[in-house]
């Protein structure tokens, strides 16, 4: 995809990208977000607490523990319960917003936290930091398959590859239900999308595999949804040094014997400087598609992996 090709459409916490709608009027722009991913998607923002009615500026809210279950309280109006409103408000955001290939949540808030949110007791005592924001939460549960992500994790390296990898493969895959599915273009898109499975998780790569082969029999809707399950969860695992090692010395396979001593040797120590955390993915990764140009092999060539998304996002 380039700059000037169609967007990715994302769901965001409004507050993100700039927008004044915190409680205190204030806002969290996130740089990342601005500057690099708003090249590849196009933003679509909500701001959950506006959008129930709670106004901006606006009195606090918290998580807190009943025996009812986490509700979200005013801070200093206790009987002031927005968990309905807001877990309605998520559900209907998912049901309408249908199109959107990921959703970015601001951390830390009650109602868009993803996990990790602070709870407090119905005393007023502070509690362990282990809620999640009401909003995300209905959002999940409608979309499990939907990648999800905080901004503040986008800034480990790992997780913020992961994120951008799945939120560009759901989008394939959507983009490929759009068109209408069969059990050969099932294949089609199974077979370029076999190393990135690979990397990630070996064992669903076997299953996705075997879900494959039976694509053509009868029940090929329930195999659809299983693959789909599947192959989101399988992405959701983040794909170790070691797992990545043993998929660029697989693609080395394709080409390795038409090369030089030297160029051999240069590829296998880039392979291992990767695996020792040494140098980014990208760096073994541009020069096996700099071999596979001049050495090229149809299957590896078609491979999602070589080139996942945008490279300009890889670092
Ligand atoms: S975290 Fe969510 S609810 Fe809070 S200001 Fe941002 S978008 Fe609105």
């Amino acid at each position: 995809m380039t700059a000037s090709a169609k967007k990715i459409p994302v769901g965001i916490s409004s507050c993100l990208l700039g927008q004044p709608v915190r409680y205190d009027g204030g806002h969290k722009y996130d740089v990342f977000i601005n500057r690099r991913l708003a090249y590849f998607f196009e933003f679509k923002a909500f701001c959950p607490e506006v959008a129930i009615g709670l106004g901006t500026p606006r009195p606090p809210i918290r998580l807190v523990k009943t025996a009812d279950g986490v509700r979200v309280r005013g801070v200093q109006d206790p009987l002031q319960d927005v968990t309905g409103a807001l877990a309605d408000y998520g559900r209907q955001v998912a049901e309408r917003q249908d199109d959107i290939c990921g959703y970015l949540f601001k951390s830390r808030s009650p109602s868009c936290g993803m996990q990790r949110v602070k709870t407090w007791h119905e005393t007023g005592m502070p509690g362990r930091s282990d809620g999640t924001g009401a909003y995300a939460q209905a959002i999940m549960q409608a979309c499990p398959n939907l990648p999800a992500e905080e901004e503040g994790r986008l800034n480990d390296p790992d997780l913020r590859d992961n994120f951008i990898e799945r939120v560009f493969t759901w989008y394939r895959w959507q983009q490929l239900k759009q068109c209408g599915l069969d059990p050969a273009r099932l294949v089609d898109f199974h077979s370029r999308q076999k190393l990135s499975v690979m990397a990630h998780n070996q064992a669903a790569y076997r299953r996705l595999g075997q879900l494959v082969a039976r694509a053509g029999r009868r029940g090929f809707d329930r195999r659809i949804r299983q693959y789909e399950d599947e192959l989101m969860a399988a992405m959701r695992r983040l794909a170790s040094h070691k797992s990545h090692s043993n998929v660029l010395q697989h693609l080395q396979g394709y080409f390795s014997r038409a090369l030089s001593a030297g160029d051999r040797t240069e590829m296998s120590r880039l392979i291992e400087d990767y695996r020792a955390g040494l140098v980014h993915l990208s760096v073994p990764l541009t020069l096996i598609r700099h071999h596979l140009r001049h050495h090229p092999n149809d299957w590896a060539l078609q491979q999602t992996y070589l080139e996942p998304y945008p490279r300009v996002l890889s670092n």
